[in-house]
């Protein structure tokens, strides 16, 4: 088990993700359109996307994530009006990772904030799903293409979800305040 520093491209931003193991989360490769138009949009595409336009994202629960500095610079974009709580920092627009709501023990945080380079497979364990490969820039391996999401990795997901729900490990949440509100107010983005 391991705590994950966080922290953004300028440093203003920093936190730990306390108690990581590979087991204790999913870890994830996204080659969908809107993880591409995030990154895209904040000009993080060369900082987070890989060389298919995957967003390498560890899905773990909101009651681990502590930030210790800058918190207040978290900043929220969806990309339709009930689409994903996506975070980045106001700082310096580094993206953070995406909820789906204060109800949700769930987060998929973005390899972006996580302070562990050379280090991410040893604490993560390898990318157990790759998904939405029809969104893939050209040239992906054949190994790596699911066409939306694989059963199994969907199962894996919903039942992590009702097991995090059960343990209450939607709370306390750095991304919602006791009442469920986003702690900054979520901006609907034209994808266009
Ligand atoms: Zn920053
Ligand atoms: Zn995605």
């Amino acid at each position: 088990m391991v705590d994950i520093p966080l922290k953004c491209h300028c440093g203003q931003v920093r936190g730990i993700a306390h108690n990581v193991t590979p087991q204790n989360g999913i870890r994830a490769m996204c080659y969908c359109d809107d993880c591409q138009a995030f990154a895209t949009y904040f000009k993080q595409d060369v900082t987070v996307l890989d060389e298919h336009g995957g967003t390498d994202i560890f899905q773990m629960t909101p009651s681990q994530i502590k930030f210790t500095e800058g918190g207040d610079q978290l900043r929220c974009v969806r990309l339709k009006k009930k689409g994903l709580y996506r975070w980045y920092t106001n700082c310096c627009n580094t993206p953070v990772g995406n909820t789906i709501g204060a109800g949700f023990a769930f987060i998929g945080v973005i390899h972006s904030i996580m302070d562990d380079e050379g280090e991410r497979d040893q604490n993560l364990g390898p990318i157990r799903a790759f998904v939405q490969g029809d969104y893939a820039k050209e040239g992906l391996p054949a190994e790596r293409y699911n066409k939306g999401f694989p059963f199994f990795t969907t199962l894996r997901v919903f039942w992590k979800l009702i097991i995090w729900r059960l343990q209450g490990k939607h709370k306390p949440s750095p991304f919602f305040d006791k009442d469920g509100k986003a702690v900054s107010k979520p901006v609907v983005m034209d994808r266009a």
